[in-house]
């Protein structure tokens, strides 16, 4: 299914059938079709001749980069995907030795790629981030060992794990005059703004989470709430469902906390430009959800607007 969320584009066909099976998982890892990429914590390697595509090892020149079993990603057509770990190999220097690939964090490089090679990156990186982070059962401490597909762990006592996705919400909120609510997280690097997100607690709907973490963090209360998307944000798990809403609330009632939020305002779209142009804000990454939201209120791409 497309999408227009960067992160969600891509038809790979995860291909349960063959990922659930040593048999033809071995044979698939084996084909001269087969292609690896290189992933390390949240970055995947580029072609060094080409950012715009990733690096695609065969399954021998692939070998040198497996410091644990490659992770299956699935197939387009008759190629099968898989992705190396090498988080713990790459040389940890400022100056890297010849041969070192070039790597680039999804969450700023992925709209470069097409959109089945986002997709490959994204899962790569939400499954590694899932084994690297796997060790020992949650239930009984022994260790776990990860299935060759990368898909599920066991321990000796035969408990399963499977990787996990926190779901989070993300909201961009209008007020009575069509004007978008914006804030600034202190720990966010220079004058990021952007709408507001907060994880789903447990036995809590996305759609509360929404309400509540924006009365939380600004004292907005949302008065209506509709679905807009979803896409994955693997950093290091999370799966962002983005909502519109809208408040009566007005910009005296605003207050925020003063420790997650350092600034919340109501914008309209001629202030937020002009503040763009002057250098007086910047918006969150194209990757990324809000910045879709924000565009989605816009009813322009950023791009398009800022030339106007
Ligand atoms: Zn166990």
């Amino acid at each position: 299914m497309d999408s227009t969320l960067v992160l969600s584009r891509g038809n790979i066909d995860r291909d349960e059938i063959t990922r659930n099976d040593p048999e033809a998982l071995g044979l698939a890892r084996r084909s001269p079709e087969a292609r690896f990429i290189l992933v390390a914590e949240n970055s995947v390697a580029v072609d060094p001749t080409d950012n715009s595509r990733l690096l695609y090892l065969e399954a021998k020149a692939a070998r040198e980069w497996n410091s644990r079993e490659a992770v299956y990603l699935g197939r387009v057509g008759d190629t099968p995907y898989f992705a190396c770990d090498v988080t713990d190999i790459l040389p940890d220097t400022d100056v890297k030795p010849a041969g070192t690939p070039m790597m680039r964090p999804i969450n700023l490089w992925a709209h470069e790629w097409s959109a089945n090679e986002s997709q490959l990156a994204v899962i790569a990186v939400c499954i590694h981030n899932w084994v690297r982070a796997l060790q020992y059962c949650s239930r009984c401490g022994e260790p776990v060992a990860i299935h060759p597909s990368g898909w599920q762990a066991q321990c000796e006592n035969g408990h399963q794990h499977f990787p996990r996705t926190d779901p989070a919400c993300i909201v961009a909120i209008r007020d009575a005059d069509d004007r978008l609510l914006l804030a600034h997280n202190p720990v966010w690097s220079g004058k990021r703004y952007s709408v507001l997100a907060g994880f789903v607690e447990a036995g809590e709907s996305a759609e509360a989470a929404a309400a509540r973490e924006t009365f939380e963090e600004t004292c907005v209360v949302v008065d209506r709430v509709e679905y807009f998307g979803s896409q994955p944000w693997p950093f290091p798990r999370s799966l962002m469902l983005a909502f519109r809403a809208w408040t009566n609330t007005t910009d005296e009632e605003i207050n925020i906390d003063g420790i997650e939020i350092a600034d919340a305002r109501f914008f309209s779209r001629e202030e937020l430009i002009s503040e763009l142009r002057r250098g007086k804000l910047t918006l969150p990454s194209r990757e990324s959800v809000a910045y879709a939201l924000i565009e989605d209120w816009l009813g322009a791409s950023v791009e398009e607007v800022m030339e106007r």
